[in-house]
């Protein structure tokens, strides 16, 4: 007897193997950098510097605009030597070019900072720092740690998940600033004092639980939840529904359900813009794929053009047919090498011709794949071609604004549908249909 069941999750290959065991390397930043005021959901941030003002590391060089934004921060000391329209993530982006004089000179730490921080300014230091999730996402964290007063938050969670192919900068930051993650944690429980934190992580991170669990030795409250490796298990419904067994429902928010969830990254940068006052300035990324010679994880400063880092990761040995800023599931395509690591690189992916799969596309043979395999109950199929025949409405009330965005419907497409790409911009017209 066979049924068709509902899969909702897929099993790509993982890839992490040339990278999982590299331990974290600092890199020196290149002497030209880009600032793009768009790295965070929400509204750009508004340049605050001019052309020929002398920076530091740490100095306000965007500030964030209306409610849904983030600080930008320089990451070097040097001078500003331009202030143009680049092209970035989401099109031309107003960015701010650095010459990096290569001393590092830092701005003071924020005054307010240390050990006994009042609960009611964490946010405000979080906002200064310019801190966004580092997952992906980029929500502004400030506004995360802010919900409203209606919303009686008991839960935290940690999504340690890193379910994208290719990419280990989650799992070696867990396992070699575990300290740091759970002093961040403490820093979050001092505002919300939550029953319980989880950290989830993947099945294949264990080395990086057991750090964790040695860091959090005594702090009772929180777990280290492990969970199945498959695809998506980091979308943030679904590990809050794995963690704690609540289920968020379409069109609410993680708060609703009495949780936080963030990115173990985004709670290193708490620890240190609250604790030691110093801004979101570096990121871990992985640099992966196999048209480089020696795939790394490394600690960037943001602002470095992607360029800038495919030598120190040994050049290329076979020409990549495709760059990704990101994993090959939820990650965006660039062809541009000045495109810079901002605060949302989790990882960057290079593939060859054969690993592309770039084929023609066909006509939709019915399979009911895509729908299968969608952790949100979404008809994929359906929503992209309303938003190919310009019914942005029909693709409303079929759920496209629910789609978490994880690629797993154009991942099992045999017929090499853009679904992901499709109902992504029918979401940027549904959006844009409501301003
Ligand atoms: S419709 Fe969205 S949520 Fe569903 S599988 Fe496709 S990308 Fe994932
Ligand atoms: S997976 Fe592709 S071919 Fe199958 S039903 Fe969905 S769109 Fe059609």
């Amino acid at each position: 007897m066979h049924f068709k069941t509902k899969r909702k999750a897929v099993h790509p290959e993982y890839n992490k193997e040339r990278t999982r065991d590299k331990a974290v390397e600092r890199i020196d930043a290149p002497t030209i950098m880009v600032y793009p005021m768009s790295m965070h959901i929400g509204a750009p941030a508004k340049p605050v510097v001019e052309v020929g003002d002398k920076v530091n590391v740490g100095t306000l060089i965007g500030e964030a605009q209306g409610f849904i934004s983030g600080n930008v921060l320089s990451s070097v000391s040097g001078e500003v030597i331009s202030i143009e329209d680049r092209v970035g993530l989401n099109g031309l982006t107003t960015s701010i070019i650095i010459k990096n004089d290569g001393e590092y000179v830092e701005e003071p730490p924020f005054p307010e900072a240390g050990e006994s921080v009042a609960p009611e300014l964490i946010p405000e230091l979080i906002k200064r720092a310019g801190i966004v999730g580092m997952g992906g996402a980029t929500f502004p964290t400030n506004v995360k740690m802010a919900p409203p007063a209606d919303k009686k938050i008991d839960t935290l969670i940690l999504n340690g998940a890193e379910c994208e192919p290719y990419s280990t900068a989650d799992f070696r930051t867990m396992f070699e600033y575990a300290d740091e993650i759970i002093e961040g944690i403490r820093v979050i429980d001092s505002v919300f004092n939550v029953d319980k934190v989880y950290i989830g992580i993947e099945d294949n991170s264990l080395e990086a639980g057991e750090a964790l669990k040695k860091a959090a030795a005594g702090y009772d409250k929180v777990e280290v939840k492990v969970l199945p490796a498959q695809y998506p298990q980091g979308s943030e419904k679904q590990l809050i529904e794995n963690c704690t067994g609540r289920q968020v429902p379409p069109g609410s928010l993680p708060a609703d359900v009495g949780c936080i969830v963030s990115n173990v990254g985004t709670f290193q940068a708490i620890y240190r813009a609250v604790r030691l006052g110093k801004p979101m300035v570096e990121r871990v990324t992985t640099i992966n794929g196999t048209p480089l010679a020696e795939p790394k994880n490394l600690l960037v400063r943001i602002g470095t053009p992607i360029d800038d880092v495919i030598d120190i990761c040994g050049g290329f040995v076979e020409a990549p047919k495709k760059v990704i800023h990101g994993g090959p599931m939820m990650g965006k395509t660039i062809d541009d090498g000045a495109i810079p690591i901002t605060k949302g690189t989790t990882h960057v992916t290079f593939l060859t011709a054969k690993e592309a799969h770039e084929d023609e596309r066909v006509d939709c043979i019915r399979c009911s794949e895509c729908i299968n395999v969608c952790p949100v109950s979404l008809q994929p199929i359906l929503i992209s071609n309303a938003y190919e025949r310009g019914d942005i409405e029909k693709a409303e009330q079929l759920g496209a604004m629910d789609c978490i965005e994880c690629g797993n419907c154009s991942f099992i497409c045999p017929s090499k549908i853009p679904l992901l790409e499709n109902i992504r911009k029918a979401k940027t017209a549904i959006k844009q249909k409501a301003v």
